[in-house]
């Protein structure tokens, strides 16, 4: 495999540009497509633009740590800044180059004999399907980006404006109307005491205990690993999602996640977890960009080993004490949120453990050999870490 690697990353969100970012300025790696089906960037800052829309946590907290910004006008954030500050970082890094807007990331399948991903991409305005191959796909797709609206009988004869907040009607004048808000969350905690200053408008809000997203156990793009098995059924067949680290899954080489399985904390910036995955699938493709391996894949036992304790560290959390779609059917298994500190998640994705992940050589001259053993370079850098692995499990035990 002589050519240079192509990487798709899947959504322009804040995920997708700080692993943009990253692979810019820290492998001076540059191609690689970030495929947007929106028309413009920004994710959840480009989709809510509600009266009031800020960030949940102050603001100095929720930057990219290669863009940190002292001149923030307000202590959380309102939308129209962090949209800014987000254009900001696709001028700064060059990004337009890279991005391809109004396309909608359909499939990507492997090809073990190739060592690459065929990917079948939807241009949004013209309804054309391309192809493309990527050595590498990273998906930046997010967990908010499917609002739900609430099941209520009736909903469909309602002859009023009807929309969920992350769709807001900007053309619609409150002004003297009887709104009336369903739920309680963050969005509704924000726009609320924005349209109550407006004279004669009438708010009755209505809390039940759901929230309206859909339940992230839905995986929006079909990729299909190894042995033609998609992320979907793969989740179906695990009783829900589930991936090593939250980042990567057994049977899906060369496949990464940002905000997968479990990485949801109420404590901590999504950004800042999505960055210490960065940091850690940098580490996983600098071998492939080298050519020095065509894919990595992380084991079954691997997983199955983060999983088992990771779990178990939720018995010891109150997750399980509440009914919430965050679980699987409301009261199942936890998938969404991550049970440990920032510092376990950080140190679990500090390096990887390279004994993992199997391996297969990037050969020029003979295609692609399965190759438990690696290159003389990686069975070093795999026995370092299995004494950094030691040392973990130590440190964890003293925690
Ligand atoms: C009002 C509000 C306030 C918030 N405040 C905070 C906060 O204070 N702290 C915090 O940590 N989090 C907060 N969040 C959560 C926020 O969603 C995340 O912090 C972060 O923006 C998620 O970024 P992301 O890139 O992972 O996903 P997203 O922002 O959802 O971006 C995903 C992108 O992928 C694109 N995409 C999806 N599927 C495809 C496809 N098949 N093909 C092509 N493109 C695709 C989408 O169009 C989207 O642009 C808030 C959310 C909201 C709504």
């Amino acid at each position: 495999m002589n050519q240079v690697p192509h990487i798709a990353i899947i959504g322009a969100g804040f995920g997708g540009l700080a692993m943009a970012i990253a692979l810019k300025t820290q492998l001076g790696f540059n191609n690689f497509t970030i495929y947007e089906k929106a028309s413009d960037i920004g994710g959840t800052w480009r989709d809510n633009v509600y009266p009031g829309c800020s960030s949940d946590n102050p603001i100095h907290l929720y930057s990219l740590s290669t863009d940190l910004r002292p001149t923030w006008t307000n202590t959380h954030g309102y939308q129209p800044e962090i949209f800014a500050y987000m254009k900001s970082l696709v001028e700064k890094y060059s990004l337009q180059y890279n991005l391809s807007l109004n396309t909608k990331f359909l499939s990507a399948h492997w090809d073990s004999e190739k060592q690459l991903y065929h990917i079948t991409t939807e241009d949004i305005v013209s309804g054309k399907k391309n192809t493309a191959t990527a050595q590498i796909a990273i998906s930046a797709v997010g967990i908010l980006g499917m609002p739900k609206m609430p099941e209520i009988a009736g909903i469909d004869r309602f002859k009023g404006f009807l929309f969920h907040s992350s769709r807001w009607n900007t053309k619609l004048d409150f002004q003297g109307k009887r709104v009336a808000v369903i739920g309680n969350g963050a969005s509704a905690t924000q726009f609320i005491p924005e349209i109550v200053k407006l004279r004669e408008t009438d708010v009755t809000q209505f809390c039940r205990s759901r929230i309206w997203y859909l339940p992230p156990d839905k995986f929006p793009v079909d990729i299909r690993g190894c042995k033609g098995t998609s992320i979907q059924e793969y989740y179906e067949f695990e009783g829900g999602p589930k991936a090593h680290l939250g980042t990567t899954i057994p049977g899906f080489p060369n496949f990464y996640m940002l905000s997968g399985p479990n990485t949801a904390t109420g404590y901590s910036p999504v950004l800042l977890f999505e960055e210490i995955q960065v940091k850690y699938i940098l580490q996983m493709v600098q071998p492939v960009l080298q050519s020095r391996v065509s894919s990595f894949e992380v084991t079954v036992k691997a997983t199955e080993a983060y999983n088992h304790k990771m779990q178990g560290m939720m018995l010891h959390s109150a997750f399980l004490n509440c009914v919430s779609p965050y679980r699987i059917g409301g009261d199942g298994k936890i998938t969404f949120v991550f049970p440990g500190s920032t510092a376990h998640f950080w140190w679990w994705l500090k390096r990887p453990i390279w004994g993992d992940y199997i391996s297969v050589c990037s050969s020029s001259d003979s295609g692609a050999d399965t190759d438990e053993s690696a290159s003389p370079s990686l069975v070093k850098v795999m026995a370092g870490f299995g004494v950094l692995a030691v040392a973990v499990a130590w440190v964890y035990k003293l925690l």
